[in-house]
């Protein structure tokens, strides 16, 4: 019966091939990084298509970005060569956005919600939190927008807290107060937040059978990549997804196959998982969604997948040897066909600064060596350790995207664009009323503010209706008048969203956009301050003009809910964009079902991996172990683990002290390289490397040791000693290391010119043959000169450093 389907199965080992084949309700892949899991997955759905078993759009599949779904369903198209329209490839998110765009009116909402994400949320906790004093009993902004995202998470309203909490305690009392009043605040706004996306659908489905039935019947297999990282809302509308239809939601000339009850039988499920890599505990996933599946779809079958055919022996021995520590997990031994490859290196700087240079020289080395640079990573567990990296990369010549981070949306500009148009597609997103309220400023203080929303609660009416009624407020005429300009701007561009009475089309969303940022005079007012941070913000506001045109351009039938929705879901890995030939830098999190084939993963320290932070949650150290296995297996053929001996962080630069996590690795399979500190001191070189125990071992037989190491004995003893301002000499940049670690290293301080003032050597004109100076380097010649104005770079053979490229524009040079 496959025989039309080889293709599918060829190259498939026997389990992978059983897994693509089984037909059944329910299906448990398990297995370790690397061994196919989504590979398989994506031929079992091709397999579907290809046989004419299910109608493309009878499959849903959920991953867990956007990214990887567009991969997904490219892949899926390149294997079955037809159109799979009508297929539902997506995260969580984006299917129930789906789902409730076209339900929401049946409870009380309108199609056109806005979303909220974590940020606006947090406005909102921010304002009940302040409204509520709720900080005298010791309550943050931060812990009560987690706290309300668990509890949605376990699917728990503030009827579900009131019933488990204990109502005489003030804490929970107030806790409760504050969680309707952000369940009603949303409400009113007509907004959803993101952990609300999943919790009110699987709410509508058991509120509404009937729409339940329509997906249940639609839906015939649903299948779920990164299963481990499902928190319960989302496995319960798994569950509601794959629920039978009852008879009496069965049409009467349904096509489908129904059973003895006449009602049709649950959707066939497909889940794929590795317990190993469950990262996100914290935000509610629950890794029991794997050990009770089978209790409760006891008929499923379960398949375990143990061959690698990702990475290299080496990497994978070092993956196993770090996991193996996690006690309560079924070992499951990984192997690779591949050979050992080449060892990981190991390298340690003296500072952070040190450490990305050293990442930069190798990146260089391995793009000189044919890798290219979108086949290279740079992991690191906190986005606080990119400005370092950042800052080496660029001087460096290295091109690189940062993914995750501060990105464009949630830069305040944008978000202000942003809140504009929200706020003209739902003109009862009160949030974002209040936010432009001010934005840009027309002299409407948090007085004016709180009077009209005052106003608004005592009519009833929403902000924007006491903002139209300003004149009956008592404000002066200038802000009356403001205000009621701002309300006729917005009035207009929600009204020319209609389709217009001379039957012309409604305006588009780029129409939409210079609509508002002319009438607010937005741009105009960065443009007017002469601050050279305003003119990078209007520089942002000009090229989110520019996304909005090309949207137009793009979605000729698009709406401007479609498009905010678009913008809301862009999750952080979906910014990668592989085409563009640049190193990858992000956290560890963000690198959850990716592959490259050189992998850097930074700052292998303790108080960082494992975060400090961790250390008092329970399981955390055990999360952090799966978050460093996690970024080991990312990587194909090279691997390479990086610390400093001292980091500046937590707003101190303090010792760092090796991971406990290196020394799970077995010593013969680390390659430590040397500080380009002593590789300039050759001759009485002395490499370093840490010993079996985590201690520091210097090449002269030992003894040396970071900074305060009276104290550390060579076992444990892993914390984070703060420097004294005089050691730190001059803060993280010059982090030379001292007393004796310093000893006989040379006296040069890695990225002391990285700090200081802006460097501009646009005029600088080199040609090959040039002999420079770099403070860093030393006297060298320029090989060549590549790229052009602001991204001139030039390669220079140092006369002890070796050959470099550097950015001309900021590089720390002179010509000689
Ligand atoms: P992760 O747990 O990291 O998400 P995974 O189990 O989903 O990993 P895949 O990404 O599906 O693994 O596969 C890892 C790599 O191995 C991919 O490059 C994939 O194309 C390749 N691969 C999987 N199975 C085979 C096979 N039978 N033959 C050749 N290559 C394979
Ligand atoms: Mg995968």
């Amino acid at each position: 019966p496959f025989g039309e389907r080889s293709s599918l199965l060829d190259g498939l080992n026997p389990q992978q091939r059983e897994a693509v084949t089984y037909r059944g309700p329910a299906l448990l892949i398990l297995a370790g990084a690397g061994s196919g899991k989504t590979r398989v997955l994506t031929h079992r759905i091709a397999g579907l298509l290809a046989a004419r078993e299910a109608w493309p759009s009878q499959i849903l599949a959920i991953t867990f970005t956007n990214k990887a779904a567009a991969e997904m369903r490219e892949r899926i198209a390149g294997i079955v060569g037809q159109a799979s329209d009508g297929m539902w490839v997506s995260t969580f998110h984006s299917a129930c956005v789906r789902i409730l765009r076209r339900e929401a009116e049946a409870f009380g909402f309108t199609s056109s919600f806005t979303i909220y994400d974590s940020a606006d949320s947090k406005a909102l906790v921010r304002r009940i939190v302040k409204q509520s004093e709720a900080d005298v009993l010791g309550f943050t902004v931060g812990g009560v927008q987690s706290r309300i995202s668990k509890l949605k998470n376990e699917l728990i309203d503030p009827d579900g807290f009131a019933r488990q909490s204990n109502a005489s305690d003030p804490r929970d009392a107030m806790f409760l107060e504050m969680y309707r009043r952000y369940v009603r605040e949303l409400q009113r706004a007509n907004a959803f937040d993101f952990d609300d996306l999943i919790g009110q659908t699987v709410w509508l489905f058991r509120a509404f059978p009937d729409i339940a039935a329509k997906y249940q019947r639609r839906f015939r297999h649903v299948l779920v990549d990164e299963y481990q990282d499902t928190n319960h809302a989302q496995y319960a509308l798994i569950r509601e997804l794959t629920r039978g239809v009852e008879p009496q939601h069965v049409p009467a000339d349904t096509r489908m196959e129904v059973d003895a009850t006449g009602g049709i039988p649950g959707a066939s499920l497909t889940v794929v998982g590795d317990s190993d890599q469950s990262i996100y505990a914290f935000r509610g996933a629950d890794i029991r969604n794997i050990t009770e599946f089978e209790r409760d779809f006891p008929s499923a079958r379960v398949i375990m997948l143990e061959q690698n055919y990702r990475s290299t022996g080496n990497i994978l021995d070092a993956a196993n040897a770090v996991i193996r520590n996690n006690f309560d997990r079924h070992d499951k031994k990984l192997w690779s066909a591949d050979g050992p490859g080449t060892k990981i290196t190991g390298f340690t700087g003296y500072s952070g600064h040190d450490e990305a240079q050293f990442v930069a020289d190798e990146i260089h080395a391995l793009h000189d060596s044919g890798v290219s640079f979108r086949d290279m990573a740079v992991f690191y567990r906190t986005n606080a350790q990119t400005r370092a990296l950042e800052e080496i990369l660029i001087r460096s010549a290295v091109p690189y995207r940062l993914i995750g981070g501060t990105k464009f949306y949630e830069r305040a500009e944008i978000k202000d664009l942003l809140a504009y148009l929200m706020t003209t597609a739902n003109p009862a997103d009160e949030l974002s009323t209040r936010r432009i309220l001010n934005s840009p400023k027309r002299g409407l203080g948090p007085a004016t503010e709180t009077a009209l929303w005052d106003y608004a609660q005592k009519h009833d009416v929403t902000f924007r209706e006491a903002m139209r009624r300003a004149s009956e407020l008592g404000f002066g005429p200038k802000a009356t008048r403001s205000i009621t300009e701002l309300a006729k701007l917005l009035d207009e561009a929600s009204a020319a969203l209609q389709p217009q009475p001379g039957g012309g089309p409604g305006a588009t969303v780029g129409e939409t956009v210079q609509r508002l940022v002319q009438g607010s005079a937005y741009l105009e007012a960065l443009m007017k301050t002469g601050n050279p941070q305003d003119e990078a913000r209007a520089e942002n506001v000009e090229e989110f003009v520019n996304v909005a045109k090309e949207y137009d351009k793009t979605h000729p039938d698009g709406s401007l809910v479609e498009f905010l929705t678009e913008v809301a879901l862009v999750a952080a890995a979906d910014e990668i964009d592989d085409e563009s030939g640049a190193v990858s830098l992000m956290t560890l999190h963000t690198a959850k079902g990716l592959e490259y084939d050189a992998v850097f993963i930074t700052g292998v320290e303790e108080d960082l991996l494992p975060h400090r932070i961790s250390a008092g949650e329970p399981g955390g150290p055990a999360e952090e172990r799966r978050l460093f296995y996690v970024g080991i297996t990312r990587a194909r053929k090279r691997l390479y683990l990086t610390l400093a001996m001292s980091r500046a962080q937590f707003g101190e630069t303090a010792v760092a002290m090796p991971s406990r996590f290196l020394q799970e690795i077995p010593g013969e399979l680390i390659e430590w390289r040397q500080s380009p500190g002593d590789v300039t001191s050759r001759g009485g070189s002395r490499p370093r490397a840490l010993n079996a125990t985590g201690a520091w071992q210097g090449g002269d037989g030992g003894g040396r040791r970071p900074v305060g190491s009276e104290g550390y004995g060579t076992a444990g003893g892993y914390s984070r000693v703060t420097m004294r301002p005089s050691e730190a000499s001059g803060g993280a940049a010059s982090a030379t290391p001292t007393s004796g670690a310093a000893r006989g290293a040379p006296k040069r301080s890695w990225g002391n010119a990285i700090t200081g003032a802006v460097r501009d050597n646009s005029g600088l004109v080199l040609e090959r043959g040039d002999r420079i100076r770099h403070t860093d380097f030393g006297e060298g010649t320029v090989r060549a000169i590549l790229g052009s104005e602001a991204k001139r770079i030039a390669e220079v053979d140092f006369d002890s450093a070796g050959r470099k490229k550097l950015l001309i524009k900021l590089a720390p040079i002179e010509k000689v």
